[in-house]
């Protein structure tokens, strides 16, 4: 018989430990789900629950209720490691606290030993790619012809390869989520496979692999990409595609020989165009040479040409202004070599050289489509360019990309190719040079006063200046110091000045000074301006200009 105190008690008591159990219970279901975006090693955490609700209902088992006034503060407290840790581990879009306490948590780890540790939990990079990396179910690969690979045994591969098509998805999984865009797999001395990534447009070496779980990851690779696996000595290129999170990547695979073995370099190509959704808004500009460029491209004739060396994000600046022009009222065709992204509502054709569809034989045959809107992949010859500058000033709007460093180059590169003067005076509308420079890691930055001769070299005046930044390096950003990238620009618009000048066979620095004096702010001072803002370094504005 239990008196009318006790009972109460008890029952206040009951409900005190159902309280704990929900609590641990929705601990449980909320680390399930955020544990594989931020560690590795989720299934270390998920132990851990399970050990700790175990421990909550046998300690109640063997001495009952009152044993909560010891698990009551244990189960929160408990908790809390998981929380920090994560905190501090966790890509900026998965944190929870604001910025700033992600900073000092960061600051913490890194004075204490917790930090090593973390290093190697987390997910990007850390453990090695072998084993069955946790979610690693959550990316889905495609054959050429759109069939799935999921990496069990019903393709009738064996064992092995299975298991190496597995250790191929991890490395992708990974590579996606550092946003890499390369992946390159290469024999060393001492039979190893070196991984490395190519994240914001520099390698990254993320792991290496002893050499047989190397050549079987290659094989399977080669398996994916079908190719022909016995063939080792020549190199080979095929395609596949990898699904994860509702976005699409074409993988183009290459392979090849190298003094060690065979090596193989994966590109990932964010097929549905993401980068391009947001328009121009989106490569970095500033609003004022935006506002000019947005003039230009609205036009009913003429041309841009944008120009910059590989890697310079030329493409996606393409596809960026094409995707602001109206898709419904203006018929835009694109000529690719070969077609980086889709998009909706436009016609894309990809040269093949080997069934002789030049750039020129394309074009020619695409003026007859009645387009309004035309983008020529790359101006390489003579040919395709007079017949670009030809549609340019008969109704055409025509955008196009030159591999050369700078605007005044590009002038000089097309004049060099044999282009008339007169014709390049009445088709181009302007030319645009980009760069992309890496935007410093906002967690770790790093505010100096930059000194005074410093500032004189790069003739910025002082009076504009307060705080300058520069890379350092955490866990956010792979110890980079930088995170993601954006463009830099140099807009020249041809104005009266300018198509004088290209009678004449200018040189580079005449037209550079004739541009100055039309308001082009050159490449450097634009990144000038990105370092003012604090987006980047002036070390990178110097990586960059090399
Ligand atoms: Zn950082």
């Amino acid at each position: 018989m239990v008196s009318t105190d006790s009972l109460e008690q008890f029952m206040a008591r009951g409900a005190v430990w159902l309280v704990l159990a929900v609590i641990w219970a929705a601990a449980c279901v909320w680390v399930e789900r955020d544990a594989p975006r931020v560690f590795r090693r989720a299934g270390l955490f998920r132990i851990f629950l399970v050990v700790l609700g175990t421990l909550l209902f046998l300690t109640t088992c063997q001495f009952g209720l009152r044993s909560l006034a010891v698990m009551l503060p244990l189960l929160p407290l408990a908790l809390v490691p998981y929380g920090v840790m994560r905190e501090i581990s966790a890509p900026p879009e998965y944190q929870l606290l604001p910025r700033q306490f992600g900073g000092i948590l960061q600051k913490a780890a890194q004075v204490l030993p917790i930090g090593r540790l973390l290093d190697k939990l987390r997910a990007p990079g850390g453990g090695g790619f072998g084993s069955t990396a946790a979610g690693s179910t959550e990316i889905a690969l495609l054959k050429k012809n759109g069939q799935p690979y999921d990496g069990k045994d019903a393709h009738g591969l064996d064992q092995e390869t299975s298991r190496a098509i597995r250790s191929v998805q991890g490395i992708l999984l990974t590579a996606i989520q550092m946003r890499a865009t390369d992946v390159h797999m290469e024999p060393k001395v001492g039979d190893e496979l070196q991984i490395r990534y190519r994240i914001d447009g520099i390698l990254q070496t993320i792991s290496t692999l002893p050499g047989a779980a190397g050549r079987a990851i290659v094989s399977a690779g080669k398996v994916l990409a079908d190719m022909d696996i016995a063939e080792r000595r020549r190199p080979q290129d095929g395609t596949f595609a990898a699904l994860y999170s509702g976005r699409k990547f074409d993988v183009r695979a290459a392979s090849g020989p190298t003094n060690f073995g065979e090596k193989m370099s994966l590109r990932l190509l964010d097929s549905d165009g993401g980068i391009v959704k947001s328009g121009l808004n989106g490569i970095g500009m500033r609003e004022s040479t935006l506002k000019t460029l947005r003039a230009i491209i609205h036009k009913p004739d003429g041309m841009l040409i944008v120009c910059g060396p590989t890697g310079s994000g030329k493409t996606t600046s393409l596809y960026a202004a094409i995707s602001e022009i109206d898709v419904l009222s203006r018929n835009i065709i694109t000529i690719e070599d070969p077609i980086e992204y889709r998009l909706d509502n436009i016609s894309q054709t990809a040269v093949n050289t080997a069934a002789d569809l030049t750039f020129a034989k394309i074009l020619r045959s695409v003026l007859r489509q009645d387009p309004d809107v035309i983008l020529v992949g790359e101006i390489r010859d003579k040919e395709t360019a007079e017949i670009a500058m030809e549609s340019a000033v008969t109704g055409h709007f025509v955008f196009s990309t030159v591999h050369a460093n700078d605007t005044a180059t590009t002038i000089t590169r097309l004049l060099d190719m044999g282009i008339e003067a007169t014709r390049m005076q009445a088709a181009v509308t302007a030319v645009l040079a980009q760069r992309l420079v890496r935007v410093l890691c906002e967690k770790c930055k790093v505010p100096y006063k930059p000194a005074a001769d410093e500032l004189r070299k790069y003739g910025i005046p002082a009076a504009k200046v307060t705080m300058f930044y520069r890379e350092q390096g955490c866990p956010a950003c792979n110890g980079t110091g930088y995170r993601g990238r954006t463009g830099i620009h140099e807009l020249m618009v041809f104005d009266n000045a300018i198509r004088a000048l290209l009678v004449g066979r200018p040189s580079i620095e005449a037209i550079r000074a004739a541009a100055r004096k039309g308001g082009t702010r050159t490449l450097q001072e634009s990144c000038l301006y990105k370092v003012i803002e604090g987006v980047t370094s002036l070390n990178e504005c110097a990586r960059v200009s090399k």
